[in-house]
């Protein structure tokens, strides 16, 4: 496996993902190195992540974690965190969810695009949650919408005119990388952005590993080492 640098011809990014937590598995530590460079970037979340803590009904649950993901994204340099609000664990793959994430494609108007893998099963063998595949593949598709006039017709009765300017898609977690991020210096805060997430992973129990060990695991796969110390890798697709 060879990996090519990431691309930096880029100013603005969009992060799309379906819970809270999902982007602070890894891609914050490269989201607080393009911060910390200049670029803007910013996050769109499917759920509010309300179904994910067992001991706590999701009507707390919804508050309490986008709370947690906005402080998680502040912790990289993120202040924008916006939310479609669809339900947690039954998010479905279709029109509505494409619809909604070309419709804020078109309102933020990002250069490069930032999904998951909506593959069966993670690197490590891992299946793969239903939300996370439903919504990576949303966003991939949302991203050939927001460009097109003639499909959402009626975004542009709401004044979003179409938005074919995303260069790069680039998709976490992949079993195929084709890019890389040496994120050892920006490690630390993307530490602290899974630690943001307090009563998710107190939620977790204590057989969980802590965030650091997790990330160390997640950023520190001995396939990348030939790549940096911590490193993020994902699969680009390149739109130019
Ligand atoms: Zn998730």
């Amino acid at each position: 496996m060879t990996l090519a640098e990431f691309p930096d011809d880029w100013q603005s990014a969009l992060c799309v993902v379906a819970h809270p937590d999902d982007l602070e598995y890894g891609t914050a530590a490269a989201v607080a190195g393009w911060t910390a460079s200049g670029k803007s970037v910013s996050y769109l979340l499917a759920t509010r992540g309300e179904a994910g803590i067992d001991g706590m009904p999701p009507e707390e649950a919804a508050p309490a974690r986008a709370q947690e993901e906005r402080d998680g994204a502040a912790e990289v340099g993120v202040d924008r965190v916006d939310f479609l609000d669809f339900t947690d664990g039954v998010v479905e793959y279709g029109l509505p969810l494409r619809k909604a994430i070309a419709t804020h494609i078109r309102r933020v108007r990002p250069e490069l695009l930032v999904t998951a893998t909506f593959e069966e099963f993670f690197p490590g063998g891992f299946v793969n949650q239903a939300d996370h595949r439903a919504v990576g593949l949303a966003a991939l598709d949302a991203v050939a919408d927001a460009g097109n006039r003639w499909i959402f017709r009626e975004l542009l009765d709401e004044g979003l005119e179409p938005w074919a300017g995303i260069r790069y898609v680039a998709i976490a977690a992949s079993t195929q990388p084709t890019h890389f991020i040496d994120v050892t210096a920006t490690f630390e805060a993307g530490v602290a952005s899974l630690e943001a997430h307090h009563l998710y992973n107190e939620g977790l129990g204590p057989d969980f590993p802590p965030p650091r060990e997790l990330l160390n695991q997640i950023l520190g796969m001995e396939h990348l080492r030939d790549y940096g110390e911590k490193v993020w890798a994902a699969q680009v697709i390149d739109r130019r």
